[in-house]
């Protein structure tokens, strides 16, 4: 078996006013001009605050206000970093800025701190980093966890519920995405650590047994959601790639994302969708995913997601071919009568 080695954030805040602590964690890392990767709605309500804050504990700070999630952000936000001389990053915002922040960090060597605000799916306190490359193409990279994570409940609370909604479908679908590594064990004898399996289901397990407290939006419940995430991150840190967080319902997201680009809706609802589905096919209880994510208000059916039923069962035939990982889809995938079954057993179309 290989040798089980791993990084996990070191420093982990989380709950209301958490954001103060922000000062001192910088200063914890040796570091006195930081660079703050954020986006211009997150900017407006929290920069000012975030700046005097920073600046009161001696830290200079400089913004990189990104407008999309690709490498050419990265590229500008790292011309800013060298101008700057800064010696860690700050993500604070939604996916896109933590994402363009982490590999930011992670190429420029200096330490990152995940200042999420508003949970929409699992890579806040995760080692990877999905961007488009400069063709437009989704990548999706191993890097390093963050070396320190702040949720500030507080903060989350005035996030808008779709994406708190959609972070519960991307946790919700670690049941099906450690069921598929766990079909790899028996199928292909892929080895992912226990430990992380462990931590991916826990992660779901926290949504599901708390499912009301969370649809409440609750302090905590969004506590318990930003604990689930936290969980989800660090099971991929642990098993050195997304294995445990990523099976055949985020294969059937990338395949709408494929098959039906101008899509709204947010890769947690896909996912979420795609985890009652593929749960159905690995014979577990996909009726209280589904009745979870209704209880939050995501989407559990085509129409919902705003993608026609015939782009659901075309995205279900190919999801197998999107990327080289076993799961209950099979190296064959689905027959397009089978999809459509499929689709329709679960209600989605
Ligand atoms: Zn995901």
């Amino acid at each position: 078996m290989a040798r089980l080695e791993f990084r996990l954030p070191s420093h982990v805040v989380m709950g209301e006013g958490a954001l103060e602590e922000l000062p001192d964690t910088v200063s914890g890392l040796g570091c006195s001009e930081a660079l703050v990767v954020t986006d211009p709605t997150v900017k407006r309500l929290y920069g000012g605050r975030v700046e005097e804050a920073l600046r009161r504990a001696g830290i200079r700070a400089s913004f990189y206000v990104i407008t999309a999630s690709d490498m050419g952000n990265v590229d500008a936000a790292r011309r800013v970093h060298a101008e700057q001389g800064a010696c860690a990053v700050v993500g604070l915002g939604g996916g896109r800025s933590i994402d363009v922040g982490k590999y930011t960090a992670y190429l420029e060597g200096k330490p990152f701190v995940s200042v999420p605000t508003a949970i929409s799916h699992d890579g806040f306190a995760s080692p990877i980093v999905a961007l488009k490359d400069k063709d437009l193409n989704p990548v999706s990279l191993f890097t390093r966890p963050p070396d320190a994570v702040i949720v500030d409940t507080g903060v989350i609370a005035g996030a808008p519920r779709r994406l708190l909604a959609s972070g519960v479908g991307d946790l919700v679908a670690k049941l099906t995405s450690v069921a598929d590594a766990r079909l790899a064990r028996l199928f292909k004898a892929e080895e992912v650590p226990e430990l992380a399996l462990r931590m991916a289901e826990s992660a779901a397990r926290i949504v599901m047994d708390n499912i009301g407290e969370i649809a409440s939006w609750s302090e905590r419940g969004l506590r318990l959601l930003a604990e689930a995430g936290l969980l989800a991150g660090s099971a991929m840190s642990v098993a050195g790639s997304s294995r445990p967080c990523s099976g055949a319902e985020h294969l059937f997201s990338h395949a709408i994302d494929k098959v039906y680009p101008e899509r709204r809706s947010l890769h947690g609802e896909q996912v979420g969708v795609g985890a009652i589905m593929m749960a159905y096919l690995h014979r577990m209880d996909w009726e209280a995913i589904r009745e979870a994510l209704r209880a939050v208000g995501a989407p559990t059916t085509a129409e919902e997601l705003g993608v026609p039923a015939e782009k659901v069962v075309e995205a279900l035939t190919i999801a197998h071919t999107l990327r080289k990982r076993f799961t209950v889809l099979g190296e064959g995938g689905l027959t397009r009568e089978a999809a459509e079954r499929l689709a329709r057993a679960t209600g989605v179309i």
